[in-house]
């Protein structure tokens, strides 16, 4: 959709707005409506450059006036919705951060993110629960739900660990919520993602953590069997305090690969323990012993190096994904996921892992939110990457066939944050849920954003 704002509304809300109000042909519009994932080219009628909550209020309230949707952006990691004709609120600069050690938690900006929080908390001997990727945006993270790769297993969901927020609504209203103050909205914003408002600051639990046995071991895809029997082994017996995932890397050739990595077919084991690191050792000897590794980095590591684990992307990067929950990950899932996307299979995707859920994210939070899906054993992650028209056609078949292939385990379900680019239905963003929550969410959306402005994310319709 092609909408042009006219010029003098554009001035006048320019003059409410601090930061810069850009539209289609201005010099710096493409740099500011830039996003992380680079599928989409990015339209809107008009982007702000948030550098306030008041900026946040008078581009929330020019969007209701002029009956337009509105496109929250932090770091563009989940942009998956294209964002014609709405109005963009890119939050990068709302990036504050403070650190309160008496009471384990910290004030956050909307868009601040994982690793600049991180390195805030450690000189306090404290941690976020972070996820794989240092330049995820926490805000964004924490609201679909929060998997963290290091501390959800001992600690659940970041959702859960959200203790109150600042939210400006679709009416351009600023609220203060939490577990007292518009409870409904609170616990529909932790799991219901961006549906609600634009939050632009965040107060959030800290955990006492500085340091962990974690990295990661490459395998040569000839040992890919016994490396996922011995995964599976471990996952058997490893207390909640292990976290444990793998991966299937097939990495360019380009000097920014190691060596063994380059242009072929590898398998990464993703390690975090946070006991005694011999007791770590100990524990992975038996997957150490299966195979050579062509890189093992699984030490004691500070806290703050924890995005060497997973080693996600850092530049931004055109991905097409696919996820599912399942509910097991047994002898006969592992085959056919070997036989769908292992060494010899024909699959775009550069990566497909596997993470290991349960622990303290089977359990329910002391305050109630929506993060559904809590019973899973297991979550399928991966995608494909590349730039040029017609790949999102391209890689579908090819990406579903991988979930399809694990169909028989799934649990039918998805986590709101892995909701991908082909989940945009209503009825594939409802599979996050379970259908009571669901229905509340819509019953919230309703009584917030009865005109579903907030609809360029997975929309979770107002209930009619
Ligand atoms: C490489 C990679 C690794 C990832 N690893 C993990 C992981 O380990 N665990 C996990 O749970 N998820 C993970 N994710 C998913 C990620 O948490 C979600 O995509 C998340 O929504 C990204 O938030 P963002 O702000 O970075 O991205 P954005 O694209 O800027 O935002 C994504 C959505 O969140 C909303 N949003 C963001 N900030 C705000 C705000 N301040 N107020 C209101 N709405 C907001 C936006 O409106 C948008 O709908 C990963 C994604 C990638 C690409």
């Amino acid at each position: 959709m092609t909408y042009v704002i006219d010029r003098a509304d554009l001035g006048r809300l320019a003059s409410q707005v601090a930061g810069p109000v850009l539209a289609p042909g201005d010099a710096d519009y493409p740099a500011e409506t830039a996003t992380w994932n680079e599928t989409l080219v990015e339209r809107p009628a008009v982007v702000v450059g948030a550098t306030s909550t008041a900026d946040v209020q008078a581009a929330v309230r020019f969007a209701a006036a002029n009956d337009l949707p509105v496109a929250a952006v932090a770091t563009g990691h989940g942009a998956v919705v294209a964002s014609d004709g709405a109005v963009m609120v890119n939050l990068r600069r709302l990036k504050d951060i403070v650190v309160d050690t008496p009471t384990r938690s910290a004030t956050i900006g909307g868009a601040v993110t994982a690793q600049p929080l991180i390195d805030a908390a450690f000189p306090e001997g404290l941690a976020p629960l972070a996820g794989s990727s240092p330049n995820v945006g926490v805000v964004g993270y924490a609201l679909g739900g929060g998997l963290s790769a290091t501390l959800g297993r001992t600690y659940g969901w970041a959702a859960d660990h959200v203790r109150s927020a600042d939210i400006v609504t679709p009416d351009g209203e600023l609220r203060h919520i939490d577990a007292a103050h518009e409870p409904d909205l609170f616990w529909a914003i932790r799991g219901g993602k961006g549906n609600f408002g634009v939050v632009t600051s965040l107060d959030l639990d800290l955990v006492p953590m500085t340091e962990l046995y974690g990295g990661g071991i490459y395998f040569a895809g000839e040992h890919v069997e016994p490396v996922l029997d011995a995964f599976r082994r471990l996952v058997a017996a490893s207390p909640q305090e292990l976290t444990l995932s793998f991966a299937f890397m097939r990495l360019p050739d380009q000097p920014d690969v190691p060596e063994p990595l380059r242009d072929r077919f590898t398998v990464h084991v993703r390690v975090a323990y946070l006991g005694p690191p011999a007791e770590g050792e100990r524990l992975i000897a038996d997957l150490r012993a299966t195979a050579p590794a062509l890189i093992d980095t699984v030490t004691e590591m500070p806290y703050t190096g924890i995005a060497a684990i997973h080693q996600d992307p850092l530049d931004p990067v055109p991905t097409y994904e696919v996820s599912a929950l399942l509910s097991d990950f047994p002898a006969d899932a592992e085959q056919a996921l070997i036989d769908v996307a292992g060494p010899d299979a024909d699959t775009p995707a550069g990566m497909i892992e596997i993470r290991q859920l349960g622990g303290a994210l089977g359990r329910d939070p002391s305050v109630p939110n929506a993060v559904g899906n809590r019973d899973a054993g297991f979550q399928l992650f991966g995608g494909a990457f590349g730039t040029g028209p017609g790949l999102a056609e391209q890689f579908r078949a090819p990406l579903a066939a991988i979930s399809g292939a694990l169909a028989p385990w799934s649990t039918g379900h998805q986590q709101a944050n892995f909701l991908t680019g082909y989940d945009l239905a209503p009825d594939a963003v409802a599979r996050a849920y379970e259908p009571d929550t669901y229905h509340r969410l819509r019953e919230v959306k309703r009584s917030y954003d009865p005109r579903n402005l907030f609809r360029i994310n997975h929309n979770i319709p107002p209930e009619t």
